[in-house]
């Protein structure tokens, strides 16, 4: 399957860069599958500015009603009306920010599917889980309570203490914990688990990026600060097996 290359904007980008970043992308993304997700606001115009290549545009989160007195929050329909493809859910920061719970993710998730959305869904033990021996309970569990049965979509394993710090695991562990994500979603959901892409996120950069992808399990990578650099973001998709 061909790998997911995939950037988590988050709060950062502009207008006014938009078209310089969108240059720097050159021919990027021939063979791999390649997914910007910009705040809000940047949906649109960065679809338009990518409109012609192979690049798909995705949101960072949507809302778990459709529509309704929800100030603030964007509906899952509307994203997808105006071109969106993907979105980011349960995202550490989400999780931590804005207490997002699994069920929550999981109730999100089926919004974002019923309205043509392929939902990103995210999972990542803290630190002081990793240190105590719980990563592959915290993980198993975030894994049951937010993907919902039938899920269609990607999941996305970030250690939440690689997230912006510049550490990762060691190849040995994200092998470890992919096998572990690639077996419960076996059990959930059968013969669509045993080939859904996993995602790895958490400080991929230019420099480990052909080692991360290249792990078993690895189906491509999320990716948050060298995503901004569309340098660094060609380079971690050239990066990315065949
Ligand atoms: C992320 O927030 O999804 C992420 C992986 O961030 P970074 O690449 O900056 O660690």
């Amino acid at each position: 399957m061909r790998p997911m290359i995939a950037g988590n904007w988050k709060m950062n980008g502009t207008l006014a860069a938009l078209p310089a970043f969108v240059a720097g992308l050159g021919r990027t993304g021939t063979d791999v599958d390649l997914l910007i997700c910009p705040p809000f606001p940047l949906i649109g115009p960065m679809i338009a500015a990518l409109r012609g290549t192979a690049i798909a545009v995705g949101a960072q989160d949507c809302a778990v009603e459709t529509a309704g007195a929800h100030t603030g929050d964007v509906s899952a329909v509307l994203l997808a009306e105006i071109g969106a493809s993907h979105v980011i859910l349960g995202h550490s920061e989400r999780r931590a920010d804005h207490g997002e719970t699994s069920s929550l993710v999981r109730d999100k998730a089926r919004t974002a599917i019923a309205a043509g959305l392929i939902p990103i869904i995210c999972v990542g033990e803290t630190l002081d889980e990793r240190e105590a021996g719980e990563a592959e309970t915290v993980v198993r569990a975030q894994l049951a309570g937010s993907v919902p049965d039938h899920f269609a979509g990607l999941i996305a394993y970030e250690p939440v203490w690689a997230i912006g710090t510049g550490k990762t695991p060691t190849e040995a562990d994200v092998a470890a914990m992919h096998a572990t994500i690639r077996a419960a979603l076996g059990r959930q959901l059968g013969d669509a688990g045993t080939t859904m892409r996993i995602l790895y996120g958490g400080s991929v950069k230019p420099s480990n990026a052909a080692a991360l992808l290249a792990v078993p399990e690895v189906g491509g990578a999320l990716i948050g600060g060298a995503s901004l650099q569309a340098d660094d973001f060609s380079a971690i998709a050239a990066a990315a097996p065949r």
